[in-house]
């Protein structure tokens, strides 16, 4: 049985202390909460098994005296006699920026990076994949029918974060089943992030961004990005549950998962009840614009992209499996900038996920 220290934890369910979780066999895993962006807080992961200490996740490069101070922490509180500069190697779980935003620092000090194959490209070329995925989530957003006006402004606050990442080459690009030091198998989960990994220590699984105990991971269409979308994601779950009977699941967002394949019922069902949602709101037709402003309301800044991305997973879901169709075909073939309005098809969506 996986055992776990006391640690705090905000009212918004967020530690705001670390923690040291110990595996069956004695591996010692280590949560470090992060603030990365304002009120934005990630857990970075060290596992500590005997003569391989491998760090998941790096932050971002402002959080760095957070990192320090965790490490002194956990110094002072577990007794770990280790520096952030003493890991033997990183993992970067997917790369989002609050993930891999500080890998330079780990790289410089000598610990090889190690990401999975399909997110490589990101840290190796990241301006490239900006400039494509700015070009990708335009196309994306004038066929949700979104206003010119506003896809420019979403666009271009995209894009600024441009300079927030030098390009850097990692030393090892993974794959899926590949094992890390003694024997910690890695599982790719593809859906919230093309090249997401999940790691398994004994009996715990760090489930990354792929699972969190409280909220859904944010989902996009795989229109604009493949290997996303809600079909890779729902089976990427289903790979978690098939990967191994495990005691406590570590997110890289929020508390300890003390029952990962309860979380993920839950997960499913919440998807469950937004396909739902979303055919319902097709009783008339609607383009994902509308949807994603009936279902979520209106947003500002970046949360007006992600509740797109999110409405629009859902719909792309609907529409591959035949639950919706295209009901202004005509004005769509007149004119290849005309926004899609989805109608439900009459198909009835199943109680459970479709296979
Ligand atoms: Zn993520
Ligand atoms: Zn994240």
């Amino acid at each position: 049985m996986a055992r776990i220290s006391d640690f705090d934890i905000d009212a918004k369910g967020r530690p705001s202390s670390a923690a040291e979780i110990v595996t069956a066999s004695g591996v010692k895993i280590y949560q470090l909460p992060i603030e990365t962006f304002p009120g934005h807080v990630n857990n970075l992961s060290l596992v500590c098994a005997p003569g391989y200490t491998l760090l998941v996740d790096v932050g971002t490069a402002t959080a760095n005296d957070q990192i320090d101070a965790r490490f002194a922490e956990i110094r002072q509180r577990f007794g770990v006699d280790l520096g952030p500069e003493d890991v033997d190697a990183v993992l970067i779980s997917h790369a989002h920026i609050d993930h891999f935003g500080n890998a330079h620092r780990f790289a410089d000090a000598g610990a090889p990076l190690l990401i999975h194959e399909l997110d490589a490209r990101v840290l190796m070329e990241f301006e490239e994949r900006l400039v494509l995925a700015s070009r990708d989530l335009g196309i994306f957003l004038y066929r949700a029918g979104v206003r010119d006006d506003h896809v420019r402004a979403i666009v271009s606050r995209y894009q600024s974060g441009k300079d927030w990442f030098a390009p850097i080459e990692p030393a090892g690009r993974l794959r899926n089943g590949d094992v890390l030091g003694p024997g910690f198998p890695l599982l790719h989960v593809p859906g919230h992030c093309p090249g997401l990994v999940c790691l398994a220590v004994d009996d715990v699984v760090l489930t990354t961004d792929h699972l969190l105990s409280r909220i859904t991971p944010t989902q996009a269409p795989q229109s604009v990005t493949p290997f996303m979308g809600l079909e890779n994601y729902l089976r990427s779950l289903d790979k978690l549950r098939r990967f191994g009977d495990f005691d406590l699941g570590l997110g890289a967002h929020e508390a300890p998962i003390l029952d990962v394949r309860a979380r993920i019922d839950e997960t499913i069902e919440h998807h469950m009840r937004r396909l739902r949602q979303a055919l319902d709101l097709c009783d008339s037709p609607r383009t994902i614009a509308e949807i994603s402003r009936d279902l979520f309301g209106p947003q500002h800044g970046y949360s007006v992209q992600l509740a797109l991305g999110e409405a629009g997973a859902h719909v792309e879901f609907l529409h591959e499996l035949g639950f919706l169709r295209i009901d202004n075909l005509d004005e769509v073939a007149a004119d290849l900038q005309a926004p899609g309005r989805y109608l439900r098809s009459g198909r009835p969506l199943p109680d459970r996920r479709p296979d």
